[in-house]
């Protein structure tokens, strides 16, 4: 095997443990439209919004996260859930 099969190789695998997440058109999203379509849910207040606005890029990533981020209504640092949610 040589380097370049290697890294097909090492690709294949990648990608079927992270699978790309594609738009309804059929095409694969990018990096800052994806993370658009993580929603970022506060744990105390219910406010929602997208990975992207708060700053975080989420790419190639599945299931559900905490994460800490200021939440607009809270007006400080709060506990939120990230799950992706498929574009309509
Ligand atoms: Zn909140």
């Amino acid at each position: 095997m040589n380097w370049v099969e290697f890294c097909d190789t090492l690709w294949l695998v990648f990608s079927k443990i992270f699978p790309p997440k594609y738009h309804p058109d059929g095409r694969a999203m990018t990096m800052v439209e994806e993370s658009q379509h993580w929603i970022v849910t506060c744990r105390t207040c219910g406010f929602e919004t997208n990975i992207h606005a708060i700053g975080g890029i989420r790419y190639r990533a599945s299931g559900t996260k905490g994460v800490r981020f200021k939440c607009p209504t809270c007006q400080i640092m709060r506990g939120g859930t990230v799950a992706f949610r498929q574009p309509h």
